[in-house]
């Protein structure tokens, strides 16, 4: 997986430059907000379906062994072949070579992130394969060349006028107005040539069913139901946390999913399909199950609810700091406060990029309450930084050693583990802070140490401690 080696505070502050971008996305998630905000108020068992949604996922995630070998079992018997990739190579190496196989120079894609995080395009561009794109703002993204800032709106960034101007250049569409209707007719004409032409269709999958091998993905648009049924082959790509046991399971998913994503009651386009049928569809089906990182993830008692997100984006909408720099600030395909907590994981720790990622929040707990599976992302957060900082300090390097922070910290664990070496120094803060002190409180600290208090105040040590006055009082 494809993740920048430049940490999100670089990243960051380049995307707080553009003022342009800062508007679009403010406009754009203020909005998605408050409608979602809507639809979630109109279900009184909203909160019980979290907990089902964040049940089902966790017991799912222990026995994902099990569940993935019974999906297999069904799509099989259901007249699909199943393929399983460790890593992205070995995922791009076999649908490459389906695509070859039927000597396809152009493929049809929907919306997947899966494909996103292996950079399939890029694979198959290299043996000669094109692939379209057929979701509008993925469509956007591919002709201007750049990458996904959002798990749904991954054009979030651009505004009608930005449109317009790159469908002038690249579809020709010289008469072109910035209305919305224009512009997505423009698109419609340019990809219906496109899916009539494609011998081989590659999707994503929101979910897929253990119990009868059935295949299901939710989109808005309609491009995801021709491109999973017009061309005679079709290859899916799913990691293999997609899976859920049972219909039953998944009936709980089709509510949660559309309210948190698209602020629907239901998606206009929920397709499903079990391997091939006779007279209808495609001929031949491909699913590929991708590991990747995953079952490392996993191997995390606490990092692994990540897994269990449904990418619904509604992290993203609500995140102070998403709203501020945009979804490239986080260097992978996984953006906003999910990417936060499930690159690091996928890829591992120990690099610049991964390693600030955990870092690339506020804490307010605002994705954690919208979560429509529960994920404690504050609380993975805090467990990342944990690991990135043992890392560091395991690492044994000169650079390490003289961290200031670092030296600090190891400082006061000895004073915090020493009653008397803690007491020793309360008496010194006491007299040190005389200068500092007002009311009971610090305002600025000096020198490196006033980055503490430049956002919060500092209580002063008191005049008098409880164990002394305990001493005092009781002998
Ligand atoms: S972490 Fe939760 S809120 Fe964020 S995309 Fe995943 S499911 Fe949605």
């Amino acid at each position: 997986m494809k993740v920048s080696e430049r940490p999100f505070q670089a990243l960051a502050r380049e995307a707080l430059a553009d003022s342009q971008l800062r508007r679009n996305l403010g406009h754009a998630t203020a909005t998605i907000r408050k409608k979602r905000a809507a639809a979630v108020s109109e279900l009184p068992d909203w909160e019980e379906l979290r907990e089902a949604g964040a049940a089902i996922k966790e017991r799912t995630l222990r026995h994902l062994d099990e569940y993935l070998v019974r999906l297999e079992e069904s799509v099989t018997k259901a007249g699909g072949e199943v393929h399983w990739a460790r890593d992205a190579r070995e995922a791009n190496r076999i649908v490459a070579g389906i695509a070859k196989g039927h000597g396809a120079r152009e493929v049809v894609k929907v919306k997947s992130i899966a494909t996103d995080e292996i950079r399939l395009n890029d694979h198959l561009e290299k043996e000669g394969i094109e692939a379209v794109e057929t979701d509008l703002a993925e469509l956007i993204i591919q002709l201007a060349g750049e990458e996904s800032s959002h798990i749904l709106v991954p054009a979030i960034h651009k505004n009608r006028a930005e449109i317009r101007e790159l469908f002038r250049e690249k579809l020709g569409a010289k008469d072109l107005s910035d209305d919305p209707r224009d512009l997505t007719e423009t698109a419609r004409r340019y990809l219906r040539e496109r899916f009539l032409a494609a011998k081989v269709g590659i999707s994503g999958a929101n979910f897929a069913v253990a119990e009868t091998g059935t295949i299901c993905v939710v989109e808005s648009e309609g491009n995801g139901r021709m491109c999973t049924t017009l061309p005679e082959v079709l290859v899916t790509v799913m990691g293999i946390e997609k899976v859920v046991p049972t219909w039953r399971d998944l009936e709980v998913f089709m509510q949660l999913l559309p309210r948190s994503s698209t602020a629907e009651r239901m998606n206009p386009y929920t397709s499903f399909w079990s391997g091939t049928s006779s007279g209808e569809g495609p001929r031949e089906f491909h699913l590929v199950l991708l590991d990747n990182g995953r079952t490392q993830a996993l191997s995390d008692p606490k990092g692994r609810q990540a897994l269990r997100c449904i990418r619904c984006s509604a992290c993203l909408n609500v995140c102070p700091v998403y709203e501020r720099v945009g979804g490239h600030s986080y260097g992978s395909v996984y953006p906003g406060p999910i990417g936060a907590i499930l690159t690091p994981q996928l890829t591992g720790l120990g690099r610049k990029g991964p390693d600030s990622l955990p870092y690339a929040s506020s804490l307010c707990g605002a994705c954690y309450e919208v979560c429509p599976v529960k994920i404690n992302i504050p609380e993975v957060l805090i467990h990342l930084r944990g690991r990135v900082v043992r890392n560091r300090q395991d690492s044994g390097s000169p650079a390490a050693k003289l961290d200031p922070e670092g030296a600090a910290m190891r400082t006061l664990a000895r004073t915090f583990a020493d009653r008397r070496l803690y007491e020793a120094a309360q008496k010194l803060a006491r007299a040190g802070q005389w200068p500092l002190a007002r009311g009971g409180r610090i305002r600025r600290l000096p020198g490196p140490l006033s980055g503490w208090t430049a956002v919060r105040d500092l209580e002063a040590v008191p005049r008098k401690t409880f164990r002394e006055w305990w001493r005092r009082e009781r002998g």
